[in-house]
């Protein structure tokens, strides 16, 4: 019933300093996602560059590793079927300038190197995100009560 897929979540310390944290979390529960696991941290310099490995040659990757560490972030492990292009779906474009309207980016974000919200790209990446932010004890095993009215 309940699909096991998951995907790693970000909400970027833009998202926290804009008090978009309770919104983004809501757009989640109401699809009918579970949240796995969820945290706040600052990101260190280390996680940040490991994180963000794939960009490391490219001309923005220092702008970006020094703004996800510029405050406080809300990381997640988000469950359900098809998860990560689905939530991919639901953030919209990474310049927010083409993402649409009713995606998270599309409704709340105007520039690319501040567009609110990270999310794993594929399961290899959401894999890997995963590990790099939380241990497998600190993701719960549980049922949402609706799963029999979200799940065929
Ligand atoms: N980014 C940026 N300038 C660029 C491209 C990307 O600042 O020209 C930032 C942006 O915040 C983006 C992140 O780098 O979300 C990672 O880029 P990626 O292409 O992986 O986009 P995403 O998967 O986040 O949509």
């Amino acid at each position: 019933m309940a699909e096991l897929e998951r995907t790693f979540v970000m909400v970027k310390p833009d998202g926290v300093q804009r008090g978009l944290v309770g919104e983004i979390i809501s757009r989640f529960e109401r699809r009918g996602l579970k949240i796995a696991a969820m945290k706040m941290l600052v990101v260190s310099d280390e996680l940040a560059k490991q994180h963000y490995a794939e960009h490391a040659s490219k001309p923005f990757f220092p702008g970006l590793v020094g703004f996800i560490k510029s405050g406080p972030v809300v990381a997640m492990v988000v469950e359900g079927k098809n998860v990560v292009p689905l939530v991919r779906s639901m953030l919209g474009a990474t310049n927010p300038a083409n993402s649409n309207p009713g995606t998270i980016r599309g409704d709340f974000a105007l520039d690319t190197g501040r567009n609110v919200i990270h999310a794993s790209d594929s399961p290899e990446s959401a894999k890997r995100e995963i590990s790099l932010y939380f241990n497998t004890s600190e993701i719960a095993t549980y049922s949402r009560i609706d799963e029999q009215w979200l799940y065929e």
